[in-house]
């Protein structure tokens, strides 16, 4: 692995503190890893929030100024961050009328998203949600596309309303037309590599080209010959006129450079793309061209046209004072001013990107100590029952099992998600062996407040998907717990439904859509079925999980990430899946070695 830095696990730290150092224009909270503005705007207008996983700078942080966004929140690389983080930018980037987040459409950035704002109490939220990905073809994956390019765009031209004293509906109202109105397609001639996987995520030989590929190394439509820039940029082109009529207004053009493609070759592409643009009948009247939302080292680029109405393109040229972005504006920094700049291609926008710094990455914080089911777990209750000591033994147990697993939940996750899972898990089950630690008597806590507060400490550490998901199924099978000190097989089957009813929810899925829930539900069924012995039934729980997990290689994913890819995410067996079956082997673990003793 070829990169500049110290500790996979710091980098984001240390990315931000460099970010703090080279903009004092901006007030950056390195714990929480927020970016806000050092001046916030004046009060009564709308503030615009928004993030996203690391490793697309200057996306989101990059964003944070005047005529932009108020705040962004960074999470690890290519994973959402987390809803505590969002809420307390939440609150404080509100000026009195309220916060509109701008969520780019992936599962995990909209549950922790979702969750920051039920529990922003007290300031009015509204959301927008980009999906402008032309790759994703088909729309009855019910995930929708995935929010690329558009995003950037839309945090222009809603920034500079919100500046101006749009109120939130009409800035909410103005977000989604631009929405609406912007398509995008990218093409990646090589992979980025995630630093906590140590290697590339996906495999293009020499001479071949991802068509389609999302912003964190998806795979797209197709693998193809690698064309020239002429046939690179009919291969961006065509989907999305396809897609939408861009004919009957003015467009504007952003070739957006994926992070190791030089600006030599990105304008040389825009131009070909004006060229097949202007046959085409389309009028590009404004352009964006530089590195804006980058996927690490990954080369390629990716086309997004947006159709502007009079207002848009108003508020498009309004000054704009950011790291990543910045033109017309008064209080621009001395050498930075560029006034009166009709194509933001030509301006510091490009120019200034890359001073934005190389992808800042993160990685599992491990501890020194590592995880580990050795704290025994005492027979602290009847015999039969699972109380608190069980329930501790089979966290750490879980947390033993994903770190010794990590490399296998990366790997899944790289071939149909963005290589992330392991790091997720290990840091999230890390987080809460840290937390068990501190625990004097966990009988006195019990099982339910144990339960409870290792969710709500995987909702705070993980972020992406399975933060929200693995949170909320602790969270409310520790709620379903009830008062009982010891919980006997009937009640701890109900709680751990009410846990798994929790996930559908939140996630709106059910099984057979390739996630965790195929192998959390079969397990729970045949929980159920197996009645008696408590161990004996999770040893039929056990099989179960494994079962319902390799089953998912043959499915069709329609929710998370791997949604994205269709058909080709056939052959491949779900990450979370693979962990749910971890979590309940562990159950089984821990009852089994409690009741031994
Ligand atoms: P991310 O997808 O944000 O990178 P992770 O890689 O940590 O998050 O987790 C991915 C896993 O989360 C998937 O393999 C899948 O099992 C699970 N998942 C994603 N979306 C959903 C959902 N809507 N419902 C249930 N499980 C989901
Ligand atoms: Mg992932």
């Amino acid at each position: 692995m070829q990169k500049i830095i110290d500790d996979p696990t710091d980098l984001v730290r240390g990315a931000l503190t460099g970010m703090a150092g080279a903009h004092p224009e901006l007030d950056v909270d390195v714990e929480n890893s927020i970016v806000y503005r050092a001046t916030p705007k004046e009060a009564g207008k709308v503030a615009l929030l928004s993030g996203g996983g690391s490793g697309h700078e200057p996306m989101h942080g990059g964003f944070v100024g005047h005529g932009m966004l108020d705040a962004a929140c960074a999470g690890a690389v290519f994973t959402s961050p987390v809803p505590d983080q969002i809420q307390v930018a939440t609150t404080r980037v509100d000026r009195g009328a309220g916060v509109l987040h701008i969520v780019k459409n992936y599962s995990g950035d909209v549950m922790n998203f979702e969750m920051a704002a039920e529990a922003a109490d007290g300031v009015e939220v509204a959301t927008v949600i980009t999906a402008d990905d032309v790759s994703v073809e088909d729309s009855t994956y019910s995930t929708g596309r995935r929010g690329v390019g558009v995003t950037v765009l839309l945090e222009k031209i809603v920034g500079a309303a919100a500046e101006e004293g749009l109120d939130l509906e009409g800035c909410r109202s103005l977000a989604q037309r631009v929405a609406d109105s912007g398509r995008s397609m990218g093409v990646a001639l090589t992979s980025g590599t995630v630093p906590a996987a140590g290697h590339p995520t996906f495999d293009l030989p020499e001479g071949r080209m991802e068509v389609g590929v999302g912003i964190h190394g998806e795979p797209g439509r197709r693998t193809d010959d690698l064309g020239t820039a002429t046939e690179i940029a009919r291969v961006l082109v065509e989907p999305i006129l396809a897609d939408r009529d861009f004919t009957s207004g003015p467009v504007l053009s952003f070739v957006n450079g994926m992070g190791g493609t030089p600006l030599l070759e990105l304008y040389n592409l825009s131009a070909d793309i004006d060229a097949l643009l202007e046959e085409a009948g389309v009028e590009v009247v404004r352009h964006l061209v530089g590195p804006y939302i980058t996927s690490l080292e990954m080369a390629g680029a990716s086309l997004t046209l947006l159709s502007l109405d009079p207002e848009m393109l108003r508020y498009w040229d309004a000054p704009v004072n950011t790291p990543g972005l910045r033109w017309g504006a008064a209080d621009a920094p001395a050498g930075s001013r560029s006034e009166g700049r009709r194509s933001a291609s030509a301006t510091g926008g490009a120019a200034t990107a890359p001073a934005e710094g190389r992808p800042a990455t993160v990685s599992p914080e491990r501890r020194e100590a590592p995880p580990s089911a050795a704290r025994p777990a005492a027979a602290s209750g009847a015999p039969g029952t699972v109380g608190a000591r069980t329930v501790e033994a089979w966290l750490r147990e879980f947390a033993r099992l994903v770190t010794e697993h990590e490399t296998t939940l990366t790997d899944l996750d790289a071939a149909i998600g963005d290589a992330d899972h392991g790091a997720n898990m290990v840091r999230g089950m890390n987080a809460v062996v840290a937390y068990l630690d501190e625990l004097e008597d966990v009988d006195e806590v019990g099982p339910s407040t144990v339960l409870s507060k290792a969710g709500t400490t995987l909702v705070s550490k993980v972020g992406g998907a399975s933060g929200p998901l693995y949170g909320t199924l602790l969270m409310r099978t520790g709620k379903a717990c009830g008062d009982a000190p010891d919980l006997d097989a009937t009640t701890l089957a109900s709680a751990l439904r009410a846990g798994v009813e929790g996930v559908m929810a939140r996630g709106r899925s059910e099984t057979g859509e390739k996630t965790m829930l195929d192998a959390l539900v079969p397990a729970l069924d045949a929980f159920d079925a197996a009645g008696g012995d408590l161990v004996v039934a999770l040893d039929a729980a056990a099989a179960a999980a494994d079962e319902g997990r390799d089953a998912t290689t043959d499915m069709v994913a329609s929710k998370g990430r791997a949604s994205y890819l269709g058909d080709r995410s056939v052959g491949h067996q779900d990450p979370g899946a693979t962990s749910a079956a971890l979590l309940v082997t562990a159950l089984r673990t821990a009852v089994a070695s409690t009741t031994k003793e």
